[in-house]
């Protein structure tokens, strides 16, 4: 056993020898958790479905305001309409996935 300093918390954990653990990058298992809850969180927030999920994470990376688009979701694709009327098609690959732009 080793002992490593949670990058969050700040305490310091047993972890296996053999883990792989960069120096400040370790999270603790109850940080992991409260993180995994935060994201689930925001994710149940709007979307029901993984690829809808993937796609609505993509227009935030892509510094979309979701609020002045109007987006319809198909399954694994999703059709993103401006005020204009222009229209922006992205499917989401579950194999990747990874979001991708397609033309209409
Ligand atoms: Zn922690």
């Amino acid at each position: 056993m080793r002992t490593v300093v949670c990058m969050k918390c700040g305490q310091v954990w047993n972890v296996s020898r053999y883990a792989k653990i960069g120096s400040g990058t370790y999270l603790c298992p109850n940080c992991r958790k409260n993180k995994r809850k935060d994201e689930i969180g925001m994710a149940v927030k709007q979307a029901k479905t993984i690829a809808e999920y993937a796609i609505r994470k993509w227009l935030e990376e892509e510094k979309f305001v979701l609020e002045c688009f109007q987006v319809e979701f198909q399954g694994h694709e999703a059709v993103v309409t401006d005020g204009n009327g222009d229209k922006l098609r992205l499917i989401y690959d579950p194999n990747t996935r990874m979001v991708v732009c397609a033309d209409l």
